[in-house]
């Protein structure tokens, strides 16, 4: 089933938007099975998680973190993750980069928005994301680059609020591009669009759709 989904879903995936596969819960075989058909881009919500299915999965895998990730986790994933989707805080963000440093590694990082209704979801404003941009901490750090911006529509049914959100973060992306990183060419990701909105959240300009359960099948808990 995983093949025939992960088809389905491609096709209707335009070039130029890329598909994160994500398997958080589910279990290393369903990963490898997805592998098998093709897929290389893998999203994970838990550093132990993702760092258990690393280590024994193929290793030309890129592993996307797109969860909270708490400080003292970091450390787990440092060494091989590809991109981190969710910084939502300078705090985090400086954490980050010192683990990266240890490593000697640039890591690709997003920062995460918050534009849905509930409080429950993490993420900036646009006024902390300045204020993170414009900090003398941020200008010396060496070991992130900032690839764009994440966010998470609000989980109701109700499709023109979905897309209102992903106008959102669109215009904060062009914000930001305009203002800090005009001539920064990696400056060009919107990770925006889950199972049951990507198609919606491509029209609106994503670049990275997370698509979990459409591949995978329904999860047992709400993670
Ligand atoms: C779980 C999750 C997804 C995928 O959700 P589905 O509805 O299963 O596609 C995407 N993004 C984030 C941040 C998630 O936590």
């Amino acid at each position: 089933m995983i093949k025939e989904n992960l088809a389905k879903i491609k096709a209707t995936v335009p070039e130029g938007v890329t598909l994160v596969a994500v398997s958080k819960t589910k279990p290393v075989s369903d990963v490898q099975e997805a592998y098998e058909a093709g897929q290389r881009i893998f999203g994970e919500n838990h550093a132990l998680e993702m760092r258990d299915k690393h280590e024994v999965l193929p290793h030309d895998i890129q592993w996307h973190f797109i969860g909270h990730l708490q400080t003292n986790k970091i450390k787990y994933i440092i060494p091989f993750v590809t991109l981190i989707h969710s910084i939502d805080s300078a705090n985090l963000l400086e954490a980050v980069n010192k683990e990266a440093k240890k490593h000697e590694r640039v890591v690709d990082c997003l920062l995460q928005f918050h534009i849905a209704q509930e409080e429950t979801k993490f993420g900036l404003d646009l006024d902390e994301a300045r204020q993170l941009l414009e900090s003398e901490t941020f200008k010396a750090m060496q070991n992130v680059r900032i690839c764009g911006v994440m966010g998470m529509a609000t989980f109701t049914d109700d499709m023109e609020q979905v897309r209102k959100e992903f106008k959102h973060l669109k215009d904060i992306f062009n914000i930001l591009k305009k203002d800090y990183f005009e001539d920064q060419e990696q400056f060009r990701e919107i990770s925006m669009g889950m199972s049951d909105d990507y198609p919606i959240a491509i029209e609106e300009g994503a670049t990275l759709v997370r698509v979990g359960s459409k591949i995978f099948g329904a999860r047992n808990y709400m993670n």
